[in-house]
């Protein structure tokens, strides 16, 4: 009976909640569909999600109804960063952290960083890969037991042996052991496939796939091929049994084509990609994902004496520096791109320093913010949830100061952040 009667209180408790709407009267809103900045905007949300978006400034229609006062400011929908680490960040002990840290380490490490992108405006992003403590993190922001964006995670990239994200590399012969498909390391399809099945049993949203060498692991080549394209064809099919796409990390050109060619939905960095790649990303629709920020950083602080192994060093300076001008030349040619800027190889928060970036290198500021919104949300299957403020949306919802379009500098200083509804910060 005691039982019963807290259930019927439960629901009438929720029933009461669901009438309190929140009005929000919008200076200037970002209308991310249609490419236009609106004047005088109300939008009301009903719990996680917007009801409607009306003309002008309406009054709440209810005495419980609150009001949140942004005509002052341009408002956006939450942004979504399709390249991020949340499980580490930067700094000059960071190679030793992978003998040092425990996974709880990386764990209460990931909520501090989780915070600070959802405070910069990112409501929603694609984690590329870590340990597979992202996976618990997202568990636990989707429970709201931390405050972070909605995340959307690979768990652990897949490499091959010796390859970059081989959790071994660079370590001397006696602690390398033989990492294998369960550790995101395989060799020949067979054991591609199991890598993926193995990712999705541990709990991921999607599969990456480091399909060149990279800067930051401790091996010499910064963007050999890596994986077979027998072995990518094998990790796209069964990454799609599980409704999976395949996000492909790629500096050299002949990896990025066969990451292609086998059907990779994306392609992260794309440093040395030639105009005859950017043709076939244009015929099979992948979209690059630039992170042009992560290149700018890590040849800065390649600069800082032992920041870096040895290794890394002359990998970071010839790498680094290239990817904002290969970003010019791929917007203007018409490759599809989406906002991505691998945080946690720098500071987290800094993520908007992209938008910045990609608008020197050629592309409007609108564009811009359309990959950070629109494009993200198709490739993550949420074209109908995410990345608009419109009915049926969540409420995802940031301002700033100025109008982007204007001052696109202005990204970099989100003053007021909402997700599904919740106010975090204003
Ligand atoms: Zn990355």
């Amino acid at each position: 009976m005691k039982s019963l009667l807290i259930s019927v209180c439960g629901i009438f408790l929720f029933s009461a909640a669901a009438a309190q709407d929140i009005y929000i009267h919008a200076g200037k809103l970002v209308d991310t569909k249609n490419g236009k900045v609106l004047a005088e905007k109300t939008i009301v949300i009903s719990n996680k999600r917007i009801k409607s978006v009306e003309n002008g400034y309406i009054q709440p229609r209810n005495s419980a109804d609150s009001l949140i006062d942004l005509k002052n400011m341009t408002v956006l929908p939450g942004l979504t960063d399709m390249h991020v680490h949340l499980e580490s960040e930067t700094n000059p002990n960071k190679y030793l952290e992978r003998y040092t840290n425990e996974p709880a380490d990386d764990a209460f490490n990931s909520v501090g960083f989780a915070k600070t992108t959802l405070m910069a405006g990112f409501t929603s992003v694609r984690e590329l890969g870590g340990s597979g403590v992202n996976i618990s993190l997202r568990n636990a922001i989707n429970k709201g037991k931390v405050p972070g964006p909605r995340i959307f995670t690979a768990g652990k990239s897949i490499a091959t042996t010796g390859g970059h994200a081989d959790p071994t590399s660079g370590m001397r012969k006696s602690l390398m052991g033989n990492p294998g498909p369960a550790d995101g390391v395989v060799n020949g399809p067979d054991e591609a496939r199991k890598a993926v099945r193995q990712q999705y049993k541990n709990g991921a949203d999607l599969i990456k796939i480091t399909a060149t060498g990279g800067v930051l692991s401790v091996a010499k080549s910064s963007s050999n091929p890596q994986f077979t394209i027998e072995e990518i064809q094998m990790i796209t099919q069964t990454a799609a049994d599980y409704g999976f796409h395949v996000a492909a990390h790629a500096h050299g050109d002949e990896g990025m084509q066969r990451a292609i060619k086998g059907g990779v939905k994306t392609i992260e960095h794309g440093t040395l990609m030639s105009e005859e790649t950017m043709d076939l990303m244009k015929k099979h629709n992948t979209y690059l994902v630039p992170t042009i920020t992560a290149g700018k950083e890590v040849t800065e602080k390649s600069e800082i004496e032992n920041y870096y192994p040895e290794l890394v060093v002359p990998k970071a300076r010839e790498i680094g520096p290239k990817i904002q001008d290969m970003f010019g030349r791929a917007y203007k040619r018409g490759v599809p791109i989406a906002f991505g800027t691998d945080a946690g190889v720098f500071e987290h928060g800094k993520n908007a320093k992209e938008f910045g970036f990609m608008v020197e290198a050629g592309m409007p500021a609108m564009e811009a913010i359309q990959s950070a919104t629109i494009t993200p949300a198709i490739i993550l299957n949420m074209e109908t949830e995410s990345g608009q403020i419109a009915k049926g949306f969540f409420a995802d919802i940031i301002a700033v100061q100025e109008d982007p379009t204007q001052n696109i500098k202005t990204m970099e200083e989100v003053v007021f952040v909402m997700k599904e509804g919740k106010v975090y910060k204003n």
